[in-house]
């Protein structure tokens, strides 16, 4: 259930509820004083960004590792040797 913030012009006081969604935000009272001259402000669940930083890291690809088939190449030869 999404936890709600609202403000209350009564007592200047800001509240949070925890409310179902089909919840009417508009028969809301204040959790403190029990006024209804509540101002909806907005849900935690949507405001909250967690943090953290995107896995950028990949598995590395056999395009990215060194060319193998240098190794596979002769080793010239001097032409003193043949
Ligand atoms: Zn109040």
């Amino acid at each position: 259930m999404p936890l709600y913030e609202y403000f209350c012009e009564t007592c200047e006081q800001d509240f949070t509820l925890l409310q179902s969604t089909s919840t009417n935000k508009e028969e809301t009272v204040c959790d403190l004083c029990g006024s209804r001259n509540v101002k909806y402000r907005f849900s935690s669940f949507a405001s909250k960004v967690v943090g953290g930083t995107p896995k950028t890291s990949k598995p590395v690809t056999e395009n990215e590792l060194p060319n193998k088939d240098v190794l596979k190449l002769p080793i010239p030869r001097l032409r003193s040797e043949l």
